[in-house]
């Protein structure tokens, strides 16, 4: 990996300072309570405490026998034990049949424990297993001490134990867990409202026709997938002309009728003649270079109480922005504990160049041939200044980001991987 001496430049941002100015000014919205049925996707607002006793009583880990410990320990295929089976307990049962010397219980997994059993002695270790469906068990196999295959009360948390903390995202997993300590509805943070609004005039929406002049538009399908793949709800899409007035009007609605929290625009921010963005909004949000390969021009600021960010128009541009600072200030609007993707360091395949003074966003694919050893390549040609392909970034597993100082990427350097999902 070759380096180069930082350029400093006062009106150049690293990326680093850009977020943080944005994330100062991002507080997390307001809680909301919400069954956990509809909190899959959710960031939790306050940590949820277990409302009962994990297990909630004492209970079989096994289908087999409730018994005295005393009466099997000696138990063995050559001097098995013959107990008199007084019960049965399956799942659910709330009998509660006393054990004295000699007796045992037949019991199903889950179903509470008696309370004078010392152990569980499991089908396995009887002489027919379910097939002695009679009064009477022999016990061939001692259990390995007293309490063996009894799940106790609490034993994995007790009530009012912290379950999951605050600042987390809820997946299937934590709501198992969370309804599982007896709780029913969580406290979530509301999801962020977000508006995007695609500006050019050359953009053929989609279903439209892509005559000489214009070019697909892509970035609204982009961005809205993008934020709603962070919780968000996406509230409004449009792509408006080159046009300050129109750009202007809707802006106004997707503040003040949209009701959104975020507004993520593309296009119009660079230094051309019909930058819409740059010409409706200066003096209202701030106009900024950032030191990042794709994505210099960037504008963010607050209206009315509205993040409004102006993302370049590329798409590939547009794609790294929201890496870099539209996905960060989501998850901090959700109060997520974590607000960078997981991130794999791993060894690159080809090399590439990074240019001086500029943090790079890299869209590679890993190749995971060796579990050991995964590589990574560039998904698109990086790199390349006429234009950053953008049909390659459908490959991506992931964006290398490439310190500022970086200068050469070489085959065998290891890099940093944003994963994506
Ligand atoms: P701009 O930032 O407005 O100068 O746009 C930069 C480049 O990205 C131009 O080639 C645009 O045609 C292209 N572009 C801008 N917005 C979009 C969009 N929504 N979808 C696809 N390409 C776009
Ligand atoms: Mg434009």
């Amino acid at each position: 990996m070759r380096t180069a001496p930082p350029l400093t430049s006062p009106d150049l941002l690293t990326v680093a300072e850009h977020r943080t100015a944005i994330l100062a000014v991002t507080g997390a919205l307001p809680a909301e309570s919400v069954p956990l049925g509809e909190a899959a996707g959710r960031t939790l607002a306050h940590t949820v405490h277990a409302a009962v006793d994990v297990p909630r009583f004492d209970n079989s880990a096994m289908d087999g026998y409730a018994v005295l410990f005393t009466d099997v320990a000696a138990a063995s295929p050559s001097d098995p034990v013959e107990l008199r089976v007084i019960a049965d307990l399956p799942a659910g049962s709330v009998d509660e049949p006393v054990l004295r010397p000699g007796f045992a219980a037949r019991i199903m997994t889950g179903a509470p424990v008696p309370r004078t059993a010392t152990a569980v002695v499991p089908l396995e270790h009887t002489r027919d297993g379910l097939r002695s469906w009679n009064d009477a068990v022999v016990v061939e196999r001692a259990p390995a001490r007293p309490g063996s295959h009894i799940r106790r009360r609490g034993e994995e948390l007790r009530a009012g134990a912290p379950v999951v903390p605050a600042g987390s995202l809820l997946g299937p997993l934590q709501l198992s867990a969370i309804a599982a300590s007896g709780v029913d509805a969580v406290s979530v943070t509301r999801r962020p409202r977000v508006a995007v609004v695609s500006t050019g005039s050359e953009l053929a929406a989609p279903g439209t026709e892509v005559s000489r002049g214009r070019i697909p538009e892509s970035n609204s399908v982009l961005l809205a997938s993008l934020c709603r793949a962070t919780g968000a709800e996406i509230v409004a899409v449009s792509t408006v002309a080159d046009d300050d007035a129109i750009f202007a009007a809707r802006i106004d609605r997707a503040i003040h009728v949209d009701g959104a929290d975020v507004v993520v625009t593309s296009g119009g921010v660079s230094a051309g003649t019909h930058e819409v963005v740059r010409n409706v909004l200066a003096g209202r949000i701030a106009f900024r270079s950032v030191a990042m390969q794709p994505g210099r021009p960037q504008a963010f600021g607050v209206i009315d109480g509205t993040l409004v960010f102006g993302l370049p128009g590329n798409p590939a541009s547009a794609a790294a922005s929201f890496e870099a600072f539209v996905r960060p200030a989501l998850l901090a609007l959700q109060g997520r504990q974590s607000l960078t993707r997981p991130t794999l360091r791993v060894a690159v395949a080809a090399a590439w160049r990074s240019p001086t003074d500029r943090e790079q966003y890299v869209p590679v694919m890993l190749d995971r041939t060796d579990p050991g050893a995964w590589t990574a390549r560039p998904a698109t040609v990086a790199g390349s200044s006429a234009g950053h392909p953008v049909a390659g970034l459908a490959n991506a597993d992931g964006y290398a980001v490439i310190p500022a100082s970086v200068t050469v990427v070489s085959a065998g350097d290891l890099v940093d991987v944003a994963l994506l999902p």
